[in-house]
């Protein structure tokens, strides 16, 4: 066993958007330094770190210099080069490994992976060449989903294939190389784990919550999810079986499908506190971001027990339209805690921050949440 990293240490992040920022924010808070790494200068993680190192994720001698000056070093973005995992790694404490990493930045890797290890997911076929897209298509069933085997998120490189006439225009919206095509699940709600694993093997978890999209970006979380007992039992011991089979140390979220009648199958796994969790900043004892902290450092896990019934609302770039959002206006609803990520620039789509409404129904904490956002441009 190592010996725990304690606070005083330095922490290294690679990625510097929110999750970094709120990663920085919770060892700050322990008493740890942080230091990030990514490609941007004056980002939202560098923002609130004590130092941050602006190179790009290949050049790996900046990344061993960079490992070199931190005690333990975690990531916030998944799709970091396994090359530079496995640099950091020859010279510090790397939590989660690599091989996490491998998996899951990959969703043929990830599906194999979760199928193979018995875990429920929507029946599929890995695709390499367009040639082989018919074969996959009459092995898995219209309708389907075609999808990049890399690099995809919040809905990007996925296309829906109705009929094989299809296939041509979702592979050029897939934008060729490897695909996953999937079975289209008629689920009936879209759910989600977030769960810590501890370097001694401990298992925490967040519970199951229920995640709203609104074009293929997670719009609102509402926690806990209005589910039978059973489902969420089903849901947790599905997430804590997936990160005992990646031997996960550090923070993951499982998402799934809800389908008609109560079975869960896994869309995808995020092996990072994820947007899903973002509810725990302000609702549990210790949040995502404090466990991904306690995970990486070594230190025991801590409780997630939720003070009260919660939603989370995002906030995108596009309510910055018709000019600056109306922040007193939603800081006026009493519950509501405002979450911003320092970003300078609002793109439609871009995730600026978020709101966190507490109540004593999750009824009333999605009203409130929703009721501040929508104060945000009243009058605008
Ligand atoms: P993903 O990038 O795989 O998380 O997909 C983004 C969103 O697209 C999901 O949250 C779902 O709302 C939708 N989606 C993805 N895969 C499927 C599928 N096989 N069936 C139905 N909807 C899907």
């Amino acid at each position: 066993m190592i010996a725990p990293v304690l606070p005083g240490a330095a922490l290294g992040v690679l990625g510097s958007g929110q999750l970094g920022r709120m990663f920085a924010l919770a060892a700050r808070r322990m008493g740890y330094r942080v230091h990030v790494f990514s490609p941007d200068a004056d980002s939202p993680a560098g923002q609130v770190a004590d130092r941050e190192v602006a190179a790009a994720y290949d050049d790996l001698d900046a990344v061993r210099a960079f490992a070199r000056g931190v005690s333990a070093l975690t990531f916030e973005f998944e799709n970091v080069p396994a090359a530079t995992a496995e640099a950091a790694a020859e010279v510090t404490l790397v939590r989660p490994a690599g091989r996490v990493l491998h998996v899951t930045q990959q969703r043929a890797r990830e599906k194999a992976f979760l199928q193979a290890h018995g875990l429920p997911v929507t029946p599929f076929a890995i695709v390499e060449r367009q040639h082989d897209l018919a074969g996959a298509l009459a092995a898995v069933g219209t309708p389907a989903v075609l999808k990049t085997a890399r690099f995809g998120y919040d809905g990007k490189g996925q296309a829906r294939v109705d009929a094989a006439g299809a296939l041509a225009g979702a592979w050029q919206a897939a934008g060729g190389g490897t695909c996953v095509l999937e079975r289209f699940a008629d689920f009936e709600r879209e759910l989600s784990v977030v769960a810590a694993r501890g370097a001694d093997g401990a298992f925490a978890h967040f519970g199951v919550v229920e995640n709203r999209h609104a074009r293929h970006i997670l719009d609102v979380t509402v926690a806990p999810a209005d589910v039978p007992p059973e489902v969420a039992a089903e849901a947790v011991a599905l997430a804590r079986a997936t990160l005992e089979a990646l031997d996960v140390v550090g923070v993951l979220c499982v998402e799934f499908f809800l389908m008609p009648g109560g079975r869960l199958l896994i869309n995808e796994l995020a092996p990072r506190p994820h947007n899903s969790g973002h509810f725990t900043v302000d609702a549990c004892v210790a949040s995502q971001f404090e466990q991904q902290v306690r995970a990486t450092c070594g230190l025991p896990l801590g409780t997630t027990r939720q003070h009260a019934p919660a939603a989370m609302a995002n906030l995108l770039g596009d309510l910055w339209q018709h000019g600056e959002p109306d922040w007193a206006a939603a800081c006026a609803v009493p519950g509501v805690s405002l979450h911003l990520y320092g970003k300078r620039e609002a793109r439609p789509g871009r995730k600026m921050g978020h709101l966190t409404a507490l109540a004593s129904t999750r009824e009333a904490a999605v009203a409130a949440v929703l009721a501040a956002r929508a104060a945000l441009t009243r009058g605008r």
